[in-house]
């Protein structure tokens, strides 16, 4: 596994490939990695010939008031973990490298990005959109790996390749759990003994919507008001949001139709910690 830390070295790379025409899986990261990220790489090494991983935490999509500098890292782990899971280039930029001075170009995907996190994280997707853009660009991807974890990226990357006519393919993978149901995630490190217990709830209470879905519920108002009684058993637990969407445009739904698949998603605070997960059903 080679570890790149400039961008033009990237480049090269990345071209060099390209003109021997072999295909690129690409895998972009925050870092921190865990089981959710490695299924995402071990995804990629099953359906192309080189894996790119990038560790990147882009500074373009945290809020003023987010935790970009408290970030959990841990450089010398992720290269353990992704030489293990059979990467062929771990990409390590520095934001000034990824930023130049003046810089001033973003990629907006409108409408989508407007619910859900977008909601609560002004300009996340726009930062998320940009730099994701700018890797396809260094990496030149044939296939790129998403997690279903984080649904609405998932949907609006989808979305802005499709409509900036990005000859990508971009593979969600499954959300991969703690044995109890918690979904793997960087930010569970954050969680004390106590919060990452209670951080059950989110979990729970997807499973609890399923249920109730399946028992023949099909208003939304019922369903969410049940999950949120569920919640509130968590002493520490603050939702941001419970919504249902349509799986394919986001578009808010009042009630389970069997003609669409629904992604149910939340965000929920546990103590100082923002946590999300969600399922479709
Ligand atoms: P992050 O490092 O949090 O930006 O995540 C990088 C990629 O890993 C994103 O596509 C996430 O959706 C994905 N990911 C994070 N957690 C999980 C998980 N528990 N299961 C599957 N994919 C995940």
């Amino acid at each position: 596994m080679e570890i790149i830390r400039s961008v033009d070295e990237m480049v090269a790379i990345s071209r060099k490939i390209k003109a021997e025409g072999k295909t690129i899986g690409f895998v972009p990261t925050m870092g921190f990695l865990h089981q959710g990220h490695i299924s995402l790489i071990k995804n990629a090494r099953k359906e192309n010939e080189i894996v790119a991983v990038s560790v990147f935490v882009n500074p373009t999509q945290f809020g003023p008031n987010e935790d970009l500098e408290n970030y959990p890292r841990n450089e010398e782990k992720d290269l353990e973990l992704c030489a293990e899971a059979g990467c062929d280039y771990i990409f390590i930029p520095k934001p000034v490298d990824m930023y130049r001075e003046g810089y001033n170009t973003y990629v907006e995907v409108f409408g989508i990005t407007e619910g859900l996190c977008g909601a609560s994280r002004p300009g996340h997707f726009r930062g998320v959109c940009t730099v994701v853009f700018k890797l396809f660009n260094i990496i030149k991807p044939t296939k790129a790996y998403f997690g279903q974890k984080d649904a609405q990226q998932l949907a609006v990357i989808k979305k802005m390749v499709r409509e900036l006519n990005a000859d990508i393919e971009i593979i969600g993978c499954p959300i991969i759990r703690e044995a109890d149901g918690l979904a793997l995630s960087s930010r569970n490190t954050y969680l004390t003994k106590d919060e990452r217990e209670q951080a059950l709830v989110l979990s729970k209470s997807l499973k609890l919507a399923k249920e109730l879905i399946d028992s023949g519920m099909i208003e939304v108002s019922e369903i969410k008001e049940e999950m949120l009684r569920l919640i509130s058993t968590a002493k520490d637990s603050e939702v941001d949001y419970i919504e249902f969407v349509d799986n394919y445009d986001l578009k808010p739904l009042n009630r389970i139709d069997r003609s669409n698949q629904v992604l149910i998603a939340l965000a929920v605070k546990i103590g100082k910690t923002r946590l999300i997960d969600n399922m479709v059903v």
